[in-house]
């Protein structure tokens, strides 16, 4: 049997309050909104997903945020990657 990857840190609303996690770069942020409104879980009025609850404007600036879905529909980054392609945390 084999073990599994470790997987990415849950983020939390009040992550964004805390300096050490961070936040993508714009364009990352961006392009995890684009995909957020093209899903049927994403509900525009309020910006929020049905599936986590979150507010996606705030939980897609955290790099180690990821899409509830399985398989994700975006992924968790590593901070340290940045200007490395951003590579992505796979669960
Ligand atoms: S986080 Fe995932 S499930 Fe939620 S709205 Fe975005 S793409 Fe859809």
């Amino acid at each position: 049997m084999t073990e599994d990857a470790p997987k990415p840190k849950t983020a939390r609303p009040w992550d964004l309050f805390i300096s050490k996690y961070g936040r993508v770069e714009e364009q990352l942020q961006v392009d995890r909104m684009e995909i957020c409104k093209g899903c049927p879980f994403f509900i525009g009025l309020t910006k929020q997903c049905t599936k986590c609850g979150c507010f996606m404007p705030a939980k897609t600036k955290l790099p180690h945020a990821q899409c509830p879905l399985d398989p994700p529909k975006w992924f968790a980054v590593n901070v340290s990657d940045y200007g490395n392609n951003s590579s992505q945390v796979q669960s």
